[in-house]
């Protein structure tokens, strides 16, 4: 193998690994749309692989050190990778990130939850997901 230098963001070969496993909805958690669907993470996945790398004394500033302990990362953050996801449509995913980020801090991660769940009691409200019926109204 010849010398490996950084042709990527580390993140990436991350993402690339993890993605198969994605459990992506065929709908919008808040509003319901089929369209133009996206995974969001509500931990930040470059700053908990720059954070972890930091402390466990990685260098990834390489391909082939990102490469190396890759899988290290994703077995130690299986939560954040792959529970804490929501699919939004990319018009609710924009707007999370308006407010919160483009790499939401990772305190922020309950009030992206909280923020996600009175968007979807809106939208319900609203009637946008009508399929759900009268219930949404409900405590
Ligand atoms: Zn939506
Ligand atoms: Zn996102």
């Amino acid at each position: 193998m010849a010398a490996n230098t950084n042709n990527r963001i580390p993140v990436k070969w991350v993402r690339d690994r993890a993605k198969a496993a994605y459990d992506k909805k065929d709908s919008c958690y808040i509003c319901g749309t089929s369209q133009e669907l996206e995974l969001h993470h509500t931990h930040s996945i470059t700053l908990l692989l720059n954070a972890w790398s930091l402390r466990k004394g990685y260098d990834i500033s390489t391909d082939a050190g990102i490469l190396a302990v890759r899988d290290d990362f994703i077995t130690d953050y299986h939560q954040e990778i792959y529970k804490d996801v929501y699919t939004l449509c990319r018009s609710h995913h924009i707007k999370l990130h308006g407010i919160y980020g483009k790499a939401p801090s990772l305190a922020s991660a309950v009030k992206q939850n909280n923020w996600i769940e009175i968007q979807k009691s809106k939208s319900t409200n609203t009637g946008t997901a009508s399929v759900r019926g009268n219930f949404g109204r409900f405590y």
